[in-house]
């Protein structure tokens, strides 16, 4: 055991520029003094993340949980995964209806089923099996869209997401959307997609939000632990690489991070992230925009 532990959380990374996020940027320092205690005070850094973004998913702030934006179809899909570095297992749903928090029935994924992913019908039998808190009237718990966050024709990017490393040297990352608005029924995106999306090894936890199709086409999540292992880089760099992958691609979106020896890191190449990092040593940030 060990004094070492480190936390970031993210709400997104499209922000609009000029529009003020007071209200996202005190949730977020709040949460995240939050995380940084129960971290300090020994609590794991999966139960820690799973925290986290199911606060995340209940505040309605984010596109994600309770502020997800409708499908098409005028229905709510939503993703969301979970990975435990020390062990690689994972946890993850895709296009789940009817449930307050995917973020809780990624969790059950991992820790009641010998699958990661699982999708449609399959993910809401689970939670439903889980006794999660179901959403009953869709149209009233998730509410109106807020036009105000709708740049042409979508909702920008609203993913939560949360990265953390414990005392005991282990690390985790969670990640829960609602998609864009206007997504294709059956759309799913990087979220759920275990290294894409969502990353957790020995080396690094990661947790990205962004233009989904390329962050799965780049492998992103997973390419920044590439990185590190193959390149000998350290966080920060290797993040950067990973997001100018996605850039490379035509892509683009923000990441979160954390490694072994307690870096942090945040990057985009949108028009910004919201986020806060917090760590041992006393850093404590929260920024939208650079
Ligand atoms: N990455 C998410 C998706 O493509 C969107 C977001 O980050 O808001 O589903």
């Amino acid at each position: 055991m060990s004094k070492i532990w480190a936390i970031a959380i993210h709400g997104g990374a499209g922000p609009i520029p000029g529009r003020d996020y007071a209200p996202e940027e005190a949730h977020i320092a709040g949460l995240l003094r939050r995380g940084a205690e129960a971290l300090a005070n020994g609590e794991a850094a999966l139960d820690v993340v799973e925290a986290m973004v199911l606060d995340l998913e209940a505040s309605g702030l984010y596109v994600a949980g309770k502020g997800a934006s409708p499908n098409t179809a005028g229905e709510w899909e939503l993703d969301a995964a979970i990975m435990d570095g020390r062990t690689r297992n994972a946890g993850a749903v895709g296009a789940l209806q009817g449930f307050e928090s995917p973020i809780r029935a990624a969790r059950v994924v991992l820790e009641k089923t010998p699958n990661v992913l699982i999708v449609g019908k399959g993910a809401a039998a689970i939670a439903g099996a889980a006794g999660l808190a179901r959403v009953t009237d869709p149209a009233s718990y998730y509410g109106a869209v807020d036009e105000d966050t709708v740049q042409d024709g979508k909702v920008q990017m609203g993913t939560v997401g949360a990265v953390a490393l414990d005392i005991y040297g282990d690390m985790a990352a969670a990640t829960s959307t609602g998609g864009v608005l206007s997504k294709t029924p059956g759309r799913i995106g990087d979220t759920p997609i275990i290294g894409a999306g969502t990353w957790a090894d020995e080396r690094c936890a990661i947790s990205c939000t962004g233009l989904g199709e390329y962050f799965i086409r780049a492998n992103a999540a997973a390419d920044v632990s590439a990185r590190i292992r193959y390149g000998g880089e350290t966080l920060a760099p290797a993040l950067r690489g990973a997001l100018d992958d996605v850039k490379r691609l035509g892509g683009n979106g923000g990441m979160i991070g954390v490694s072994a020896n307690g870096d942090l890191a945040a990057g985009f190449n949108s028009s910004g992230l919201k986020r806060g990092l917090a760590d041992w040593k006393g850093r404590f940030e929260v920024a939208t925009f650079l």
